[in-house]
């Protein structure tokens, strides 16, 4: 049995070859970015006006002048020129700045009559409501770096540069298995002694969210059939995410399974709860095997505590901690690591996990009315109210 740090650390230990593609800017969401994407002009790429109303010179510039309207600059339109430094041009946000000006008065501020614009301020200074060329980012900057996580504020810079194809990390292939002998698919109406397999449905979920596909199988509690199967699945995939059968049941197969087709045991049992049983292991040429407890929490906390964050890793990106703080008193007696599902309430700006545990391992239905788990260590067994705790989000 390992601890959960341990676990963490066996894991993310294990690099797996992650393939880059290039896919349409519009799918791009929730994928991770795999090349430098650098500014191709400056942005912004000219001095933009930031407000509609007139450009002046400033210099120019006296209270209760009248400025002459020589000319108009609309958004997408050649830049003009001022001809007379005592006059004005009126602009709109998005054109250029007329050249020989230097400041952009709102409509606002002035009072257009009869051909020729007063403005009503005391001061003008230089520069105002102008938003610079080049201020944001110049030329050749790097905008984006791999391992960034595409969220709509890349995508408009993307699309800014004129990226219309992305290269991004792809996914191993992966297959997801759950197993056991009462399971039946989704399709099918179970038996008063069966249920429906939904484990994978939540794996396929939850990496759908990442952009990371995986096709599902299923297994019976057979010891040969389970061989066979496994053999011509660890010969397609690259990773495997098996649920179930890995406890101490009569008919928990398959770490003996794993371990008669050449996949090295890393480790089996985690000191954690729910989620003990969690067998992790890896062959020669490089398969990758997580073998989940088939409790459908375990299932679902295991991928969320190590699949994921490791997946993330191996694609290079930096994933932020996240912690809140715990709103009641908790004990928890064994001595195991404890994933406290809790639900999240902002409290003035604070971030209150309230203790939500279920029914347990089993109690799936609980996962509807949570946002994630807390860690709570080991060592401990009793657990204050304001204390922070490192916090795990389903969503
Ligand atoms: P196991 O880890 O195989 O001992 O399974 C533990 C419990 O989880 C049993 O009650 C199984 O019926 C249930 N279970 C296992 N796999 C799944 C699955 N794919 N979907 C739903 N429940 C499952
Ligand atoms: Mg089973």
């Amino acid at each position: 049995m390992v601890s959960v740090a341990e676990a963490s650390q066996i894991i993310q230990s294990v690099k797996v070859k992650v393939n880059k593609v290039s896919i349409p800017v519009e799918q791009v969401t929730g994928r991770v970015l795999a090349e430098r994407i650098f500014a191709d002009r400056d942005l912004p790429p000219f001095n933009r006006v930031a407000m509609d109303g007139i450009a002046i010179n400033s210099k120019s510039f006296k209270a209760q002048q009248q400025f002459k309207l020589e000319n108009i600059q609309p958004a997408g339109a050649p830049q003009t020129e001022l001809q007379q430094p005592e006059a004005c041009i009126e602009v709109m946000t998005g054109a250029v700045l007329p050249g020989g000006t230097d400041a952009v008065i709102r409509y606002e501020d002035v009072v257009i009559r009869n051909g020729y614009a007063t403005i009503q301020l005391r001061e003008v200074a230089a520069g105002m409501n102008i938003h610079k060329q080049g201020s944001d980012a110049k030329k050749e900057d790097i905008l984006l770096e791999p391992g960034q996580v595409l969220s709509p504020a890349e995508i408009s810079l993307l699309a800014s540069v004129g990226k219309t194809q992305v290269t991004v990390f792809d996914f191993p292939l992966t297959a997801i298995i759950s197993s056991g002998d009462e399971l039946v698919d989704i399709s099918v109406l179970p038996e008063p002694h069966q249920i429906r397999r939904s484990n994978i449905y939540a794996v396929q979920a939850a990496m759908m969210e990442l952009g990371w596909r995986g096709d599902g199988y299923h297994l019976h509690d057979n010891k040969e059939m389970m061989k066979d199967k496994l053999r011509e699945l660890l010969a397609h995939y690259d990773i495997l995410i098996l649920s179930g059968g890995v406890s101490k049941g009569k008919f928990d197969f398959i770490p003996e399974v794993l371990n008669s087709l050449g996949i090295e045991k890393l480790f089996h049992q985690v000191s954690q709860k729910p989620g003990k049983p969690f067998w992790f292991g890896k062959s020669a040429e490089g398969k990758i095997v997580f073998a989940l407890p088939g409790n459908p929490v375990s299932t679902f906390l295991c991928f969320y505590r190590y699949v994921k964050p490791w997946m993330l890793m191996t694609m290079d990106v930096v994933v932020k901690k996240s912690q809140a703080i715990l709103s009641a008193d908790v004990t928890f007696k064994p001595s195991l690591t404890y994933f406290l599902q809790v639900s999240l309430r902002n409290d003035n700006g604070r971030l209150m996990a309230d203790p939500t545990p279920g029914g347990g391992s089993g109690d799936f239905a609980n996962l509807k009315n949570v946002d994630g788990f807390i860690e709570l260590p080991a060592e401990r067994n009793v657990f204050k109210a304001g204390e922070v705790f490192d916090f795990y989000a389903f969503r």
